[in-house]
């Protein structure tokens, strides 16, 4: 291997502060997903959603494949939030997101939260809050399992548990301004549509007009 020069070596460096990210499939500077890359995406049709997930007012950049789920998995497990700003401007310019009045996101589990140091989701709901010039609130908040609940071998108790993995935030229960204002819900990835359909039941109960946005589905 050749050594580098001390001119070259002074370049790479210059590059890797002027752009501290690069393209995860090509490695261009300045991106975590350039404009090339990001059209090899499997883009959704806008029908394709609602075909799929009919109980859900539902968009989708893209379907599941490798590609995708690289990417949520470096934006998750290698903690780069740049990735939330970049999944933002795609669901705005591929999705054909609805009218609405603000914007929320699925809760994490709390302790996997704490385990990343950031909630990738809210990252995606609060940039693309920004882009559409809308507020972002926080509404649901995860339930933790006790070892109990966790343990517990019964069907039936596990999915009585399961019915009550979120909760409306106890302020927003007593909440009257939000009440049939109309709220985009954002996901990473909508793979049974079972947590988004938790989340709307939860939504509903403040009047709530509920849609969904993900990056993207397995179809
Ligand atoms: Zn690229």
């Amino acid at each position: 291997m050749t050594p580098l020069t001390p001119l070259k070596t002074i370049g790479t460096l210059l590059v890797a502060v002027l752009f501290p990210h690069c393209c995860l499939f090509c490695e261009w500077p300045g991106t975590v997903l350039c404009t090339r890359c990001s059209h090899k995406l499997d883009f959704c049709t806008q029908i394709e959603a609602p075909v799929y997930y009919p109980d859900l007012s539902l968009v989708a950049v893209c379907r599941f494949n490798q590609d995708s789920r690289r990417i949520i998995h470096t934006f998750k497990y290698r903690g780069i939030p740049a990735f939330g700003k970049r999944i933002a401007e795609l669901l705005f310019h591929h999705a054909s997101l609805p009218s609405i009045d603000f914007i929320t996101s699925v809760p994490p589990d709390p302790v996997r939260k704490k385990r990343r140091g950031f909630d990738h989701t809210q990252l995606i709901a609060q940039n693309l809050a920004t882009l559409l010039n809308k507020p972002y609130i926080t509404t649901l908040k995860k339930n933790t399992q006790s070892g109990a609940q966790a343990k517990t071998n019964s069907r039936k108790e596990r999915l009585k548990n399961a019915e009550h993995r979120f909760s409306l935030l106890p302020q927003l229960t007593v909440q009257q301004t939000l009440a049939h204002k109309k709220v985009l819900l954002v996901d990473d990835v909508c793979t049974t549509g079972s947590t988004l359909r938790e989340c709307v039941y939860e939504l509903q109960k403040l009047s709530l007009g509920c849609h969904c946005a993900v990056f993207c589905i397995r179809v």
